[in-house]
């Protein structure tokens, strides 16, 4: 609460003048919601309940037109800008206190050029958007693994999902982007145009502008896969990962294999008598031939007896979804990562006994195997940095009760801490940022000085400051 109660989104807009405020409602084609108006707390609320912000405008483009207004009244306001696309970035960059949000929601068409195996998709699409209408021609972009997560935040910092390995990143599939940039010009950036531009848009975050479309390349994925979710006893843990250690070496591009480190949960597919222990699941997918999924994927299902084994044929788009429940709204939510050079003995143990000692039994500890595709293309080819580093290690807090945030926060931030201490260890990947409190070093390497120059030639005045920030460079 800033004067007289207010908060600082009734602030902003008292700054704004009235004949300004109505020029830009009466000129935008989509929803202004003002803090005034009866949908506006619904509207400020992000996917994290830990994040409680309170801007002046929540403005709802249709278009490209509209976000062009947006940018220019924050501009010329002076006010913070903030970009939504799906809104489930953990840090809550897309809210901003006393600023205008720009909400991609109802900018979210997808087409498809089966011919030409692209993919047209608004800035405010989700992965399950993409996938519905990709899939009716057995083809894919690889995005994330859970189906509501917006597509605009997760390619621009990378994006790694379960076919990660056969074909990239997201990023590495971005062919162009309509962009708005800072001075409220709409550009093209693809390899004839402003391919600086589209070099940034590939992992440099949300840097450079607003992207009201992103033009994917598609991949045969499907529409029938392998899908791998193998549980065991948390107390094989140590057993099972190190099995992992042995077949990673020589796996297929076409396995993607998450491990994970969990807590049954109390769902009526599990057995009843493992709800809330702790457990370790093989989560992946083979996007390949099934008979050769069952061969590549056994020594992996046959470490001990599982608590259960879910492995299987499964729609490709079913495997993305499987996991959309553990992540409702509003739950409280801190995740981080970093990037693993070697799975010694050492991280293999802070796994498993890191993992047991989450606070809450909604945590998890995820360790991504990367490598395959996405090691494939050079550091320096695409913003994206990390491209050499065979594992990303993520610690996931999820739990209910504000009380519990101290314990849940600490919990990640020491077990990251204390990964980083080991060797080979290091870096951040940007959709996993924590609460941003890392230096962007971390994400963007060697890349950084890069990312400034084109920062400079596109957002001079860093205008879109609300994300892991790249200063531009003088
Ligand atoms: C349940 C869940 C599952 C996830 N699973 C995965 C996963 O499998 N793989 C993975 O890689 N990541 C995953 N993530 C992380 C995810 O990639 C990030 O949270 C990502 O930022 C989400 O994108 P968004 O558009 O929803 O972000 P938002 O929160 O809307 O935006 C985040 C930031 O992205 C930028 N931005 C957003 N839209 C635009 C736009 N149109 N133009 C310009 N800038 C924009 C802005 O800087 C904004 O601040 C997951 C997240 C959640 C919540």
């Amino acid at each position: 609460m800033s004067k007289a109660g207010l908060h600082a989104g009734e602030t902003a807009v008292e700054g704004i003048s009235a004949d300004d405020l109505r020029t830009f409602v009466d000129d935008f084609a989509g929803e202004v919601v003002l803090p005034d108006d009866d949908g506006y707390h619904e509207a400020r609320q992000v996917w994290n309940g830990m994040i409680n912000k309170y801007p002046a405008i929540v403005a709802r483009p249709t278009g490209p037109a509209d976000v062009v207004r947006a940018v220019e009244l924050a501009r010329d306001q002076g006010l913070p800008l903030a970009v939504r696309g799906g809104g489930h970035n953990v840090a809550g960059s897309a809210v901003c206190d006393g600023g205008i949000v720009v909400d991609l929601a109802d900018v979210n068409d997808v087409r498809v050029d089966p011919d030409a195996r692209t993919a047209r998709v608004g800035g405010g699409a989700t992965i399950g958007d993409v996938d519905r209408e990709t899939q009716l021609f057995g083809l894919a972009v690889p995005l994330g693994v859970v189906s509501q997560t917006g597509i605009a935040g997760l390619t621009l910092n990378g994006g790694v999902g379960h076919v990660r390995r056969a074909h990239g990143l997201a990023c590495d599939s971005l062919v162009s982007a309509d962009v708005v940039t800072a001075d409220g010009e709409v550009v093209v950036a693809s390899e004839d145009r402003n391919p600086d531009l589209l070099w940034a848009l590939r992992g440099g975050g949300g840097n450079f502008g607003v992207v009201t479309s992103f033009e994917y390349r598609l991949h045969d994925v499907g529409p029938e896969v392998y899908g791998l979710l193998c549980f065991y006893h948390g107390d094989r843990s140590i057993e099972a990962l190190e099995r992992f250690r042995e077949w990673a070496v020589d796996a297929p591009d076409e396995a993607s294999v998450l491990p994970i480190y969990m807590f049954v949960p109390e769902l009526e597919e599990y057995p009843e008598e493992a709800w809330g222990e702790p457990a370790f699941l093989f989560a992946g997918c083979y996007n390949g031939a099934i008979e050769e999924a069952e061969s590549v994927f056994e020594p992996l299902r046959e470490v001990a007896e599982p608590i259960v084994d879910f492995s299987g044929p499964m729609p490709y788009a079913a495997l993305q979804r499987l996991f959309d429940l553990e992540f409702p709204d509003g739950r409280r939510y801190y995740w981080k990562s970093t990037y693993v050079e070697e799975l010694t003995d050492d991280l293999v143990e802070l796994f498993a006994r890191r993992g047991a000692e989450a606070p809450s039994s909604l945590s998890t500890v995820d360790l991504w195997h990367l490598g395959g595709a996405i090691a494939e293309v050079d550091p320096e080819e695409t913003a994206f940095w990390h491209r050499n580093k065979p594992y990303m290690l993520n610690v996931e807090a999820n739990w209910d009760d504000p009380l519990e945030d101290e314990a849940n926060v600490s919990w990640v931030r020491e077990t990251l801490a204390e990964a980083r201490e080991l060797p080979g260890i290091d870096g951040g990947y940007g959709n996993f940022p924590g609460l941003r409190e890392d230096p962007v070093r971390a994400v963007f390497g060697d890349n950084l000085e890069r990312l400034a120059d084109v920062k400079a030639t596109y957002d001079p005045e860093n205008l879109f400051s609300n994300n892991q920030n790249v200063e531009p460079s003088r």
